[in-house]
């Protein structure tokens, strides 16, 4: 998506460990126009699907995800990240492995909110080695949910994620697919995508 790039290209800041910093628009400041925009691209992209909720996960998904789901006209339900395994069993939970801050820790999702009705779309602010997403899969396929597509903002194309979960039949919608990028002279590379606007 243009508009997403440009700003990227404009705004974000390349740090040092293939981290892409983009706290003034994105993952801190968040400008929300430009959020609507990725919703309703979102919305286009996934037309054909019977989407009836939105999953992402705490704490920068929810800001797209809750503006992406004014486009679908859905629920959107968040992956909650929690210090311990609820004894109770009224929830699913899955272990993430965090790629920014390189610790395990467990999300956990209510049952009340999400079961074999349910046809999702997973939203999220990146996609780097895909540990996030994949737990999220992980949750709906503990609920019997059906995973529609995945709507990413910005996937960094060099790490795994967005290959591997493509190898599994999924469909992955990244609005900006970064395919490199360097500390050093600040330049990033962008994979051209035809279908987007
Ligand atoms: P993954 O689980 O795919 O390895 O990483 C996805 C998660 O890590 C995202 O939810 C995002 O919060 C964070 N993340 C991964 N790479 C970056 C990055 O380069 N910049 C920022 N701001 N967050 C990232």
């Amino acid at each position: 998506m243009k508009l997403l790039e440009e700003r990227i290209a404009r705004d974000g800041v390349v740090k040092e460990g293939n981290v892409l910093k983009v706290d003034s628009f994105l993952n801190h400041q968040m400008d929300t126009d430009l959020f609507n925009a990725l919703g309703k691209e979102w919305a286009r992209l996934f037309a054909d699907c019977p989407i009836n909720k939105i999953l992402t996960i705490e704490a920068s998904g929810i800001g797209i995800a809750c503006i992406a789901a004014q486009h679908f006209g859905v629920p959107v339900v968040f992956a909650k990240k929690s210090q311990s395994i609820n004894l109770d069993g009224d929830v699913y939970s899955a272990k993430i492995e965090s790629f920014t801050h390189k610790k395990i820790y467990n999300v956990i999702v209510s049952q009340k909110f999400i079961g074999p009705d349910d046809h999702i779309l997973i939203i999220d602010d990146f996609l780097a080695n895909g540990c996030a997403v994949l737990g999220l899969i992980e949750i709906l396929k503990e609920a019997g949910a059906t995973l529609e597509g995945v709507g990413i903002a910005v996937e960094k194309g060099f790490q795994k994620g967005g290959q591997e979960l493509r190898d599994m039949g999924i469909r992955v919608e990244s609005l900006a697919i970064v395919d490199g990028m360097d500390a050093s002279t600040g330049k990033i590379t962008f994979r051209p995508q035809p279908s987007h606007t």
